[in-house]
């Protein structure tokens, strides 16, 4: 069910993620930029950012004053500008100026949790790993698919449910069809193309339909009354 579920998204959505900009270096700050960030907004101050800062070594030497003067417009930008800084400083010192490609390597890194080392991985290692953002975290488990409420716990639950070859393909599906479909809010079930698999569909569907039968019964009793 979980891999018919994959294969309906997949013919829906692209193959990219949203800040999957093609190589380690840009994919990894854009995602760490990215986190309670719209991505429109990381992509919009990434090309001034790039100018600026063109090498690890420029960033590792600029001023927090002028990173934080370039993402300005970005959610906490403060302490994202002091993350930027000092991951680039360890990416010199600790791996020779190049992006590390394990998972153990990546949150070493600061400002750098399972989810941007998870994006680092799929999209620029092809390495399987399943990044679990906001929208892979909601649209798990409104399909049933876990019950946990950390985000940890959501991975280990998607990783123990669907095969490794496929993880790769969980972000890039799951997060264009939460912005889609699966809405934080007012979700668009009745048009859903995966309702029928859905456990909060499945869900909310009996629960109206028991109270439509629970207001039918009212409606017959009032009108035996009168
Ligand atoms: S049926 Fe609704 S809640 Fe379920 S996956 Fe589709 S949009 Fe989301």
């Amino acid at each position: 069910m979980s891999l018919q579920v994959l294969k309906i998204l997949s013919k829906l959505y692209i193959k990219s993620g949203a800040v999957d900009l093609g190589n380690p270096r840009d994919t990894l700050v854009a995602t760490l930029l990215s986190a309670r960030t719209r991505d429109e907004q990381v992509l919009k101050v990434f090309p001034a950012f790039k100018k600026c800062f063109p090498t690890w070594k420029k960033l590792a030497q600029a001023s927090l004053a002028d990173i934080e003067r370039s993402i300005k417009s970005i959610n906490y930008y403060h302490t994202k500008s002091r993350a930027l800084k000092s991951l680039a400083q360890k990416i010199i010192t600790d791996f020779h100026g190049k992006v590390p490609q394990t998972m153990e390597e990546l949150i070493t890194l600061p400002g750098v949790g399972r989810k941007t080392a998870s994006c680092v991985l799929s999209y620029e290692f092809n390495t399987p790993a399943i990044a679990v953002d906001t929208h892979v975290y909601r649209v798990t488990r409104r399909l049933g698919w876990s019950n946990s409420q950390k985000r940890d716990d959501v991975e280990k639950d998607l990783q123990k449910l669907i095969p490794k070859k496929h993880w790769n393909t969980i972000n890039r599906v799951f997060v264009p069809f939460g912005r889609e479909f699966c809405k934080p809010q007012n979700p668009r079930c009745s048009t859903c193309p995966i309702a029928k698999y859905c456990r909060y569909q499945l869900k909310n569907h009996s629960s109206s339909r028991v109270h439509q039968v629970k207001s039918l019964k009212f409606i017959k009793r009032s009108l035996s009354y009168s």
